[in-house]
């Protein structure tokens, strides 16, 4: 299928509409659609979140500021959808739980649309997955916790770095295993660098 065309179905997507009218926010699904043939560069993350809703584009919250800042880029680059792919494991904000977290990303989304999305970006040579969904799904039974699968980051590396959410939520995370900002964030800078040279 051309990826123009999958992009405009994808965009249409109602799936989850009645799961979503479930939740307190009642939203409507709104997928985000980020990718475009060509990119070098794959950010496979959870789902976005209210704000994203809101705004119609991926990351413009604290968290996406820390990831940039973790990858080393600037918003010009991270938001290059011809050079940066952000493909989540669900495409539209789930809503929210009884604790006001985010609800995990419905499965039926990464099984409707996954697989053939990543079909359409062959030229991928950096994968960062983040968080557990997105680690399941790409690593399977070479995923467990997030800290064991990030901690053993070098087994996947070059071509895959397993993350933690960038959320203020694995602040004190970030802070209780060090060798995360010493040892993986100078390998993670440098390999986006490389993976997004001419
Ligand atoms: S989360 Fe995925 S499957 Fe559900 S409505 Fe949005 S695009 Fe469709």
């Amino acid at each position: 299928m051309p990826i123009s065309k999958l992009k405009r179905d994808l965009s249409a997507c109602t799936i989850c509409k009645d799961r979503f009218a479930a939740t307190r926010t009642r939203h409507g699904p709104r997928p985000i659609v980020w990718f475009d043939k060509g990119a070098r560069l794959l950010i496979a993350s959870q789902a976005p979140g209210a704000r994203a809703h809101d705004g119609g584009r991926p990351f413009i919250d604290p968290s996406g500021n820390r990831l940039r800042d973790w990858m080393g880029v600037d918003g010009d680059t991270f938001y290059d959808r011809s050079r940066v792919a952000i493909v989540p494991m669900a495409f539209c904000f789930p809503g929210y739980n009884a604790q006001g977290s985010d609800l995990p990303p419905p499965p039926v989304c990464a099984k409707t649309w996954r697989a053939d999305i990543l079909e359409q970006l062959p030229d991928i040579r950096l994968t960062l997955l983040i968080g557990g969904y997105a680690q399941k799904y790409h690593l399977g039974g070479d995923a467990t916790s997030v800290t064991d699968t990030v901690a053993r980051w070098r087994d996947h590396a070059p071509a895959i770095i397993p993350l933690p959410h960038p959320s203020w939520r694995n602040t004190a995370w970030i802070k209780r295993n060090p060798w995360f900002e010493t040892e993986l964030l100078p390998v993670l800078k440098s390999r986006v660098k490389e993976a997004l040279a001419p």
